[in-house]
Protein backbone atom coordinates (compact mmCIF):
# COMPACT_ATOMS: atom_id res chain seq x y z
CA UNK A 1 0.00 0.00 0.00
CA UNK A 2 2.91 2.46 1.29
CA UNK A 3 4.55 1.24 -2.28
CA UNK A 4 1.35 2.32 -4.30
CA UNK A 5 1.09 5.81 -2.28
CA UNK A 6 4.36 6.21 -3.13
CA UNK A 7 4.31 5.47 -6.69
CA UNK A 8 1.77 7.37 -7.22
CA UNK A 9 3.20 10.86 -5.75
CA UNK A 10 6.40 9.70 -7.45
CA UNK A 11 4.85 9.84 -10.95
CA UNK A 12 2.71 12.67 -10.34
CA UNK A 13 6.29 14.99 -9.34
CA UNK A 14 7.97 14.16 -11.77
CA UNK A 15 5.70 12.80 -14.51
CA UNK A 16 6.98 9.54 -15.53
CA UNK A 17 5.69 5.99 -13.96
CA UNK A 18 7.97 5.20 -10.61
CA UNK A 19 8.71 1.49 -12.11
CA UNK A 20 10.51 3.08 -14.91
CA UNK A 21 13.17 3.94 -12.86
CA UNK A 22 12.69 0.91 -9.94
CA UNK A 23 12.27 -1.96 -12.51
CA UNK A 24 15.97 -3.26 -12.91
CA UNK A 25 17.10 -3.39 -16.48
CA UNK A 26 17.63 -6.34 -17.97
CA UNK A 27 21.10 -8.82 -17.73
CA UNK A 28 22.40 -10.11 -21.09
CA UNK A 29 24.62 -13.15 -20.35
CA UNK A 30 27.48 -13.85 -22.81
CA UNK A 31 25.18 -16.28 -24.92
CA UNK A 32 22.88 -14.02 -26.46
CA UNK A 33 20.97 -14.82 -29.51
CA UNK A 34 24.29 -14.20 -32.34
CA UNK A 35 26.54 -16.41 -30.16
CA UNK A 36 23.96 -19.03 -30.11
CA UNK A 37 23.51 -18.82 -34.32
CA UNK A 38 27.23 -18.82 -34.67
CA UNK A 39 27.55 -22.08 -32.23
CA UNK A 40 24.41 -23.79 -34.56
CA UNK A 41 26.46 -22.25 -37.62
CA UNK A 42 28.06 -25.24 -40.10
CA UNK A 43 31.31 -23.58 -39.71
CA UNK A 44 30.92 -24.41 -35.91
CA UNK A 45 30.37 -27.23 -36.78
CA UNK A 46 32.98 -28.07 -38.48
CA UNK A 47 35.25 -26.54 -36.04
CA UNK A 48 34.09 -28.85 -33.43
CA UNK A 49 34.36 -31.69 -35.59
CA UNK A 50 37.98 -31.34 -36.47
CA UNK A 51 39.03 -30.39 -33.04
CA UNK A 52 37.57 -34.24 -31.84
CA UNK A 53 38.95 -35.52 -35.00
CA UNK A 54 42.04 -34.19 -33.85
CA UNK A 55 41.90 -35.14 -30.51
CA UNK A 56 40.70 -38.72 -31.74
CA UNK A 57 37.40 -38.06 -29.43
CA UNK A 58 38.70 -38.43 -26.06
CA UNK A 59 38.46 -36.26 -23.40
CA UNK A 60 42.34 -34.88 -23.18
CA UNK A 61 42.07 -35.01 -19.52
CA UNK A 62 40.73 -38.45 -18.70
CA UNK A 63 40.19 -39.89 -21.93
CA UNK A 64 36.61 -40.19 -21.79
CA UNK A 65 34.25 -40.99 -24.95
CA UNK A 66 30.77 -39.82 -24.29
CA UNK A 67 29.47 -36.23 -23.75
CA UNK A 68 32.49 -34.76 -25.72
CA UNK A 69 32.40 -31.30 -25.95
CA UNK A 70 34.76 -28.79 -27.91
CA UNK A 71 36.02 -26.16 -25.47
CA UNK A 72 37.83 -22.97 -26.40
CA UNK A 73 41.16 -22.50 -24.97
CA UNK A 74 41.11 -18.61 -25.52
CA UNK A 75 36.87 -17.84 -24.86
CA UNK A 76 34.65 -17.89 -27.20
CA UNK A 77 33.28 -14.49 -26.28
CA UNK A 78 35.82 -12.45 -26.30
CA UNK A 79 38.22 -13.79 -29.51
CA UNK A 80 36.03 -13.73 -31.68
CA UNK A 81 38.94 -14.31 -34.42
CA UNK A 82 40.25 -17.76 -32.97
CA UNK A 83 36.77 -18.69 -32.85
CA UNK A 84 37.25 -21.13 -35.32
CA UNK A 85 40.85 -21.82 -35.46
CA UNK A 86 41.09 -25.84 -34.46
CA UNK A 87 44.84 -24.89 -32.66
CA UNK A 88 42.48 -22.69 -30.12
CA UNK A 89 40.03 -26.29 -29.68
CA UNK A 90 40.55 -28.87 -26.80
CA UNK A 91 38.36 -31.98 -26.50
CA UNK A 92 37.30 -32.35 -23.08
CA UNK A 93 34.20 -33.97 -21.62
CA UNK A 94 31.72 -32.41 -20.23
CA UNK A 95 33.08 -32.89 -16.46
CA UNK A 96 36.63 -31.31 -17.64
CA UNK A 97 35.01 -28.44 -19.64
CA UNK A 98 33.75 -27.13 -16.28
CA UNK A 99 36.60 -27.32 -15.07
CA UNK A 100 38.72 -25.17 -17.51
CA UNK A 101 39.52 -21.58 -16.24
CA UNK A 102 37.37 -19.89 -18.43
CA UNK A 103 34.23 -21.89 -18.39
CA UNK A 104 30.63 -20.04 -17.52
CA UNK A 105 30.85 -17.29 -15.16
CA UNK A 106 34.87 -17.73 -14.94
CA UNK A 107 35.19 -16.36 -18.59
CA UNK A 108 34.94 -12.46 -17.64
CA UNK A 109 37.53 -12.59 -15.59
CA UNK A 110 39.59 -15.11 -17.52
CA UNK A 111 39.86 -12.66 -20.47
CA UNK A 112 40.56 -9.39 -18.75
CA UNK A 113 43.69 -11.32 -17.70
CA UNK A 114 44.65 -12.42 -20.76
CA UNK A 115 43.81 -8.63 -22.41
CA UNK A 116 45.53 -6.74 -19.50
CA UNK A 117 48.69 -8.96 -19.61
ZN1 LIG B 1 37.38 -35.57 -18.90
Amino acid sequence: MEAILFSTIFTAALGYPYYRITRPKPVYIDDEPTSREIRQSPEYRAWRNAVLRRDNFQCVYCKATDNLEAHHIYSFASFPHLRFDTMNGLTVCRYHHTLTPNYGSKEKAFSQQIINS
